[in-house]
């Protein structure tokens, strides 16, 4: 067993000895069985919360209403569900009710994909009611049960379909393709900014050209938000020599510049849509503007390595390389790193050191000048020392006088 699981074993121990069953289950059996790093554990029990509550010193109600229950564990947490079945969805995508029941065959059958339906307990004994285990050797997605009843009941797992085959390298089984084509327009049913995650899985999976291919052959992008009219776009990205993504910030800066969203305006317009965080639309944007003056001119200036700043510049530079006009990170890092300075409060002199002097009087004359103080140690027209600055400033404000 990996690692995470051994830790996880007391736990699971603990709730066999009272008598219930306990399985870890989902994704991180399947990740196991693939030999790739897990990042969460998920433990399903025949136990009800208030019974998994009694067996453990200290617990937190994380999702108590859907029967999750995170057990506190020599400084671990470990999340732990109550076995449920869902019914209702009338709404495509979430339960009316969940209903606590003591079978994990009932459990297994509500999860979307036969490789997310198999449960392992700490013997490493798998529990395969699906044919999961075949599905995942073969490289497959199939829905459990009836493919388009399932997207019925929660539009989502048409997004997840195309994020696992991405992420995976996995294909999507023809009747659970022939699902997402027949129901893709339900996604308009499911909120932005869960259809948001899985699309950013997608982009930063290790095999985008196949998730964007079943989005492309199944019509499902048109039902993402703004991306109706963008199958040429699409098309562009699948076209590309092979490319391989590592941040959401690089994945934006790409759909924004292949969609031809390249002033700050509409990368800010289309990532409202899409509800990223401003902190994600300021990175964005100075990239998207870094991109388009690298792609114009080759390489950037002082100025404009200033503006954009390293993080944003690293995306820039990693998108440009997608695109075939990248350069070195490493000469990339060495160029910011010799900027003269790399934040304004850096500059020698500040508003008061003008006043002083009486090189201004308070007022808008006092921004320009120190913006032009600024532009000008960027540039290295003026090293960044007070008395080489002032004469500057006052060469500047005589100007503006005159
Ligand atoms: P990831 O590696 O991104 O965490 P995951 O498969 O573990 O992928 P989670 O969202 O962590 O995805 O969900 C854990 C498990 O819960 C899934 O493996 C699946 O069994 C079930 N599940 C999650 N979302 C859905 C859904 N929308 N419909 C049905 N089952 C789901
Ligand atoms: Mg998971």
């Amino acid at each position: 067993l990996p690692a995470a699981f051994e830790a996880a074993r007391p736990v699971l121990e603990t709730i066999e000895a009272a008598g219930y069953e306990a399985y870890f289950v989902g994704g991180c059996v399947r990740d196991t069985i693939l030999g790739k790093p897990l990042h969460d554990v998920d433990i399903a029990t025949s136990a009800f919360p208030a019974e998994v509550k009694g067996l453990f010193k200290r617990t937190v109600d994380t999702g108590i209403e859907h029967g999750t229950v995170m057990i506190l564990d020599h400084g671990n947490g470990y999340e732990t569900t109550t076995f449920r079945t869902e019914s209702g969805y009338q709404d495509f995508r979430r339960p009316d009710q969940v209903t606590f029941v003591r079978s994990l065959k009932e459990d297994l059958k509500r999860r979307d994909f036969t490789i997310n339906a198999l449960a392992m307990k700490t013997t490493g004994e798998v529990i395969d009611l699906f044919d999961g285990l075949s599905d995942l050797k073969a490289g497959v997605l199939r829905a459990v049960g009836v493919a388009e009843d399932r997207f019925h009941e929660d539009a989502l797992r048409m997004m997840r379909a195309v994020r696992f085959a991405s992420q995976l390298d996995f294909k999507i089984e023809p009747a659970t393709l022939q699902a997402v084509t027949d129901n893709a327009a339900l996604l308009t049913k499911i909120a932005v900014e869960r259809t948001r995650v899985e699309w950013e899985k997608l982009l930063l999976g290790q095999t985008p050209v196949r998730g964007l291919n079943a989005l492309l052959s199944t019509g499902l992008y048109q039902y993402m938000p703004l991306m109706a009219d963008q199958r040429a776009a699409l098309e562009r990205l699948v076209a590309l020599p092979a490319w391989q993504l590592t941040t959401v910030e690089s994945a934006w800066t790409l759909l924004c510049w292949l969609t031809q969203r390249r002033s700050v305006a509409s990368v800010r317009q289309f990532l409202k849509v899409w509800k990223t965080s401003n902190d994600l639309i300021t990175h964005v944007t100075a990239a998207v503007v870094a991109l388009a003056a690298l792609q114009a001119n080759g390489q950037l200036t002082s100025q404009e390595n200033f503006d954009t700043g390293l993080d944003a510049l690293t995306t820039a530079n990693q998108v440009a390389t997608v695109l075939g006009f990248g350069q070195s990170q490493a000469k990339l890092a060495a160029v910011y790193a010799a900027l003269p300075i790399h934040d304004k409060h850096e500059l020698a002199i500040n508003g008061g050191d003008l006043l002083k002097h009486q090189l201004v009087t308070p007022g808008p004359a006092m921004g320009q000048v120190l913006a032009a103080c600024l532009r000008a140690v960027i540039t290295g027209q003026v090293s960044n020392e007070p008395a080489k600055l002032l004469d500057f400033a006052r060469m500047v404000a005589d100007s503006k006088n005159n």
